[in-house]
Parts: C-alpha cells; structure tokens; sequence
C-alpha cells in the first residue's frame, strides 16, 4: 500500500478509561487502521481494531492503560497491519490542556511529561490519563519520536480581552484562571480546510466555526487566528452540550452549595455529566431527541429550544467580534449530521446575509459541502472534522522541523469539490 513509501503516524487519546488510537497516512489522509480499548480497569475489557474492513473484538480484562495498549500492539501484530512495514514515523498524543505553556506541539521529553503533569489542576479529569498514554506507548514504543498535540493551542492566540476573566488579577495569576479554549485541532484544521475547499486565501477569511459534538464549541477565526472561543478555562463554558451545561451564572454554583446541600464534586458531577441535554431532556443523543420532539416530548423541545437559543446567541456575538463573516462552518457529530439544528441556527437571519438553502442542507454531509443559497454574503459549509488526520500531520511537520526522519512528499491532497447539492 501506498502509505509505506512515506510512512505512517500511530494517533493516541487516551483518556480515564479508554484508549482511541488510528493508524493515520498523513499524505493521503485515510486511516489504515483504527480501534479503541474501552472499560480499562473493569473486570471485563473491550479491544476492537479494524484494519481492511475486519473487526476484530477482544473482551479479556485489561487492568491499565499498558496492557491496553499491549492488546492494541498485539493486535497490530495479529491481524495486521504489520507495523513495521507501516513505517510509523511518530506517535502523536492528544493532549486537553496545554495551558499558557504550549502554543504548539511538541516532542515528548521527560521535561515536556513534567510540565504536563504541572497543568493537571487546570484539567484534573484530562490530563493524568493523557500522560498515563504518553507514557505506557514511550515504553511500548521507544524507537519513534512522540509528539504532543494540545488542544488548546490554536487558541494561545486568543486576544486579551477574549482570554481574560473580569476577576481579582492577582487571584487569577495565581490560579491560572483564564480562558484556554479546547477543540482546537478541530477549529484549527476545519478553518484550513474551508481556505483550500474554496480555493481562497485563509488571511482573507473570517469565519465562525461551530464544533457541534457530544462537547460543543464555537470559535471565531480572523484570517486562521482564533480571536474568541466558547470554551473557557475548561472545556464546560460555553455552548450547551450533551452532558455539559456550558454557561450558568457562577452564583449558582455558589447557591447550590450554600443552599442545596451540594459538595464541589456535587456540583462537577451536575455541571459536567448531568446537565445540558440529557439533564434537560434525559437524552443526549441528538437522533434520539429529535424522536422525543416528535413525539411531542415538552422536556425534549425545551432542551432543543435552549440548545438552539445558546448557539444562536454565540453565532450573533461572533459576528459582532469580527465585523464581517465569509463563512460559518459546521462540524462534529451533530454539525455534520443533523440538519434541524443547522436550520433552525441561521433561521431568519436574511437580514445579515445568512440563510441556509433547505435543499443543500438536507441530511448527512460526509464531504465538505456549502448549504447557503447563491445569494447570501455569507457562505454557510459543513465540513467534516478529522482531529486524527490534524494530528498526524501536525506530528509530522514536528518531527520533521526537529530533523528526524519524517514522510517523503506531504502536501495537502486535492481539495474534494464544495459539493452543492
Ligand atoms: P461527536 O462528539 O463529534 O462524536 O458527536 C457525537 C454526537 O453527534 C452524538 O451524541 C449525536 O448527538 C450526534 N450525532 C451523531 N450522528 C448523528 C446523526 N446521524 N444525526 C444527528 N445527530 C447525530
């Protein structure tokens, strides 16, 4: 196959309980193989790889993060693909919070592991598992170069006023209590993506890009600088999400524990894991909602309606933050597949240039596509995210300013046709 000429990258996530990993082809951009080991630490484990269209399915326990990614590695081994044929040319490591310290990836060293670890109060969920992952694939894998790729980076560019809380400065320094950003691999690669599937120049943009997930971020891109962000010190402002609330008056965390009885980790478990949809509406699955809303479900169109209400608030605030907007981008999860929500978002705002065409817009868009009619100032796209393929080539580029060996001849693929429907 095409990809040992030049190479491959060994993509990790790890997170609590669960490692993700795809075995990416950073110049043709597809995944070679891909899987996930999930329940790590629970007395019965789950390894699914797929590789040429076979999945293959392991349910042995896997008491840590090493063993998991033992299973994975055995795998590689097992059912292919051959690994040393794949000629991995680095490992790339998602990491959440790379605080005010990293603006870019970095090569894994263990001075880059201890300023890591010196983050872990800002993301205490995050970043322990992400290190355990760092760690167990250094030793598994010595041989490559391991590079960090943050999720807060693209937003290290974030303009004072955007990144700052209107707090006691000393109290913030402190603490590091500011506004960091999360998705950024996403925002950062579907921004790019927009500039080559139009042909345009990315300095000649400005664009509002709604990362619309299980998490949900909105970002708004000047010319391929972030400027503002719906994410803040963690990723739980901003935008409603399936589980998370995104923004409340900070005084109701202040009332719950004054008032309702509620300890901080209370109050994280609510915020965090039993608001936004499924606290709304007990459901956090969008295609799961809609079938409530039709059946009439009063809990299930509130939680649409707030949902709706919040992303229309930020895409109004964003347009006033950069005073001219030539394209709003879906992405993830819903912003890729679900129509309703992408229509009811730029519903009636023909007055601003924004309208989105029913027809372009109807179902499912695995191909960047524009959903705004001919006459509208601002283009509306989806553009599938691929924070996998970001990473990969963002490893590369590392290992390769850094003088390792690295691929041949990356460049960009064709950019796939703004497909109109
Ligand atoms: P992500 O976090 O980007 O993987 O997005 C996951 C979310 O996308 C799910 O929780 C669903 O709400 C939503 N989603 C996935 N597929 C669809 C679909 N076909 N239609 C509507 N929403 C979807």
């Amino acid at each position: 196959m095409a990809h040992g000429a030049h190479g491959s990258v060994l993509v990790v996530n790890s997170g609590s309980s669960s490692i993700k990993y795809q075995l990416v082809d950073p110049v043709g951009g597809g995944a070679i193989a891909s899987g996930l080991v999930e329940r790590i630490g629970e007395s019965e484990g789950l390894v699914k790889h797929t590789y040429a269209g076979n999945t293959t399915t392991r349910t042995d326990a896997v008491p840590d993060h090493g063993a998991g990614l033992r299973a994975v590695l055995a795998l590689f081994d097992e059912v292919g693909p051959d690994l040393a044929e794949a000629h991995v040319v680095a490992v790339g490591h998602r990491v959440v919070q790379g605080g005010s310290v990293f603006g870019s990836p970095v090569i894994v060293d263990d001075d880059v592991v201890a300023q890591i670890d010196a983050l872990a109060p800002l993301a205490p969920l995050h970043t322990p598992p992400n290190l355990t992952g760092i760690q167990v694939a250094r030793e598994l894998l010595p041989d490559v170069p391991h590079v960090v790729v943050f999720d807060t980076a693209f937003f290290r560019t974030l303009p004072e006023a955007a990144a700052t809380y209107a707090i006691d400065r000393a109290v913030a320094k402190a603490h590091d209590v500011r506004r960091y950003g999360f998705h950024g691999t996403s925002h950062q690669y579907v921004s790019g993506k927009v500039a080559r599937v139009l042909g345009r120049k990315l300095e000649d943009l400005n664009q509002i890009v709604l990362h619309l997930g299980n998490g949900a971020s909105a970002s708004a891109v000047r010319g391929g600088v972030a400027v503002e962000t719906s994410m803040g010190m963690t990723p739980l402002e901003g935008l409603v999400m399936g589980t998370r609330s995104g923004d409340v008056d900070p005084a109701v965390l202040i009332h719950l524990q004054r008032n309702a009885g509620m300890s901080v980790d209370d109050i994280d478990d609510l915020l965090n894991r039993r608001s936004g949809l499924k606290g709304l509406a007990g459901e956090n699955d969008f295609r799961e909602l809609h079938k409530l809303v039709e059946a009439g479900d009063e809990d299930a169109i509130l939680a649409l309606d707030v949902y709706v209400h919040r992303l229309r608030k930020y895409i109004g605030a964003y347009h006033a933050v950069l005073g001219r907007v030539d394209v709003i981008v879906f992405t993830a999860g819903v912003g890729e597949n679900d129509d309703i929500v992408r229509a009811r978002a730029l519903e009636g705002l023909e007055a601003m240039g924004i309208a989105v065409d029913l027809e372009r817009n109807a179902g499912r868009k695995k191909e960047p596509t524009i959903i705004s009619p001919d006459w509208a100032s601002t283009l509306v796209m989806v553009v599938p995210t691929n924070e996998e393929l970001a990473i990969a080539r963002q490893a590369v580029a590392t290992v390769e300013a850094a003088g390792y060996e690295g691929t041949s001849d990356e460049s960009d693929p064709a950019p796939a046709a703004a497909g109109h429907a």
